[in-house]
């Protein structure tokens, strides 16, 4: 193992910003940045218990690593809220509503053209969007049956 997996540079974001980047506030960001499906904060809370972190704390910090765009906001299928952590780049999630896997996929160019019409449209200059596309993965359409 030499480099470890390629994420934002995290520390440089909240250094930016003047907020302190704390263990606490690391330990969340990795269980985040580890996961290979969306969670929600009593989830990461109960992961982090073990190492000393309070659910207030991972509340306040999931919010703040959202707040930074670190963190997107989700729904599964219930419409429960859960966070994923986004990779470098221009990439969206693929989130299955039903085990909230979550696949991502690169996004270049993907809304040119509705960001260009918008533009038009309304005058604004465009510089970025947010998107998440959901359904059910292979593994809970094959145990679901025909589904929804
Ligand atoms: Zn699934
Ligand atoms: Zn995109």
């Amino acid at each position: 193992m030499t480099d470890p997996e390629p994420t934002h540079d995290i520390e440089a974001v909240f250094r930016e910003k003047g907020i302190p980047f704390t263990r606490q506030r690391r330990l969340i960001w990795e269980f985040f940045a580890g996961a290979d499906r969306a969670a929600t904060i009593g989830e990461a809370a109960d992961a982090l218990r073990g190492d000393g972190v309070g659910q207030a704390t991972v509340y306040r910090a999931v919010i703040l690593l959202s707040d930074l765009g670190l963190l997107a906001r989700v729904q599964d299928r219930r419409g429960e809220i859960c966070y994923t952590a986004p990779t470098i780049g221009h990439s969206h999630p693929l989130i299955c509503g039903v085990c909230r896997r979550v696949v991502r996929f690169d996004g270049d160019g993907d809304v040119k053209e509705l960001e260009a019409r918008l533009s038009a449209a309304t005058g604004f200059s465009i510089y970025g969007h947010h998107l998440e596309v959901y359904g059910i993965c292979p593994d809970c359409r094959r145990d679901g049956g025909a589904g929804g």
